[in-house]
């Protein structure tokens, strides 16, 4: 059977335990299989019964399946749902929450939230490349939708400040490119500047609006900004690509995922924008071959996740 082009394939491809790890290791070990504790190349051949190699080296944990030092490591659940899972979130327009994916491939809502979490990861964009030409910058806020939290936590956040549960967000966008954005800690100016000089690369033209926090960027770039008090567009200065990405982004938002915690933004973040960046020129079947090439090198723990570890401060975007 040839390789699923539609999500109606895909279930029915990956429902073959052999299918996932045909697929899985062609793309992890395009030149055989390398054990992944030690780099070694000398691994005994498949052992079909238990699906697994075995390193020729001595050390602990010899033994080894795919899901070994990737995203799925430790999973209790199997590939074929991880795999089904992953096309869904790869390929579903405005993504899908944990209660449909928990629904479709019968297993609880708080697994299927974690399984997101983890695919969310192989979602990141790993183009360390800055982004040049004509570029756009803009910030938005996001959340603080009070009426969609459970009420103790809802007394809590109402009290007095109005947007103080909401997030700030920066969008950096590459006319005719790709869109970048981060969770930021305000709109001041350096922290502004700082994710401006992190994915532009200087000499570039900037299109901002009159915030002054963009200020002195004209000394690395050629800033041109339009007065949103005077006018939207001006020629070819405005910033509506990346106005009309927020309004995609927080549409899939709030039609998906109801309500996000700050926490854990940055990872819808990526996941939006992984396909608003992959949405031209790409099938699915193309479009899930690359994130199945991202999941390796990449785990999220339970313990990470639910953060008992700062991992927003560690994390690149
Ligand atoms: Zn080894």
């Amino acid at each position: 059977m040839s390789e699923p082009k539609s999500l109606q394939e895909a279930i029915i491809y990956f429902s073959n335990p052999d299918n996932c790890i045909a697929y899985l290791s062609a793309r992890r070990w395009p030149n055989g299989v390398i054990c992944p504790l030690c780099g070694s190349d000398s691994v005994s051949a498949f052992n079909p019964k238990r699906r697994t190699w075995k390193c020729a080296k001595h050390h602990a944990k010899r033994e080894f399946s795919v899901k070994v030092g990737t995203i799925f490591e430790d999973s209790p659940i199997g590939l074929d749902k991880w795999l089904a899972a992953t096309w869904m979130l790869t390929n579903c327009k405005n993504g899908i929450s944990s209660y449909e994916v928990g629904r479709a491939l019968r297993v609880t809502q708080k697994s299927a939230w974690f399984m997101l979490h983890r695919i969310r990861l192989a979602l990141q964009d790993e183009s360390f490349g800055k982004l040049g030409g004509e570029v756009e910058v803009d910030e938005t806020f996001i959340g603080g939708k009070a009426r969609n939290m459970h009420l103790s936590k809802r007394a809590q956040r109402i009290t007095g400040t109005g947007g103080k549960d909401k997030t700030p967000v920066v969008g950096i966008f590459e006319r005719g490119g790709k869109v970048r954005t981060s969770v930021i800690p305000n709109r001041r100016k350096k922290a502004l500047h700082a994710k401006v000089r992190e994915h532009v690369t200087v000499g570039s033209i900037l299109f901002t609006d009159a915030l002054p926090s963009y200020n002195d960027l004209e000394k690395d770039y050629a800033h041109q900004i339009i007065d949103h008090a005077v006018a939207y567009v001006n020629g070819n200065v405005h910033t509506n690509s990346l106005e009309n990405y927020w309004s995609l982004l927080k549409r899939g938002l709030k039609g998906t995922y109801v309500s996000v915690e700050p926490f854990h933004l940055f990872r819808y973040l990526d996941e939006q924008s992984f396909r608003y960046n992959y949405r031209k020129n790409m099938n699915d079947g193309e479009r899930f071959d690359l994130v199945v090439n991202q999941i390796v090198g990449k785990r999220l723990t339970w313990d990470k996740l639910t953060g008992k570890l700062p991992e927003i401060e560690t994390c690149p975007n």
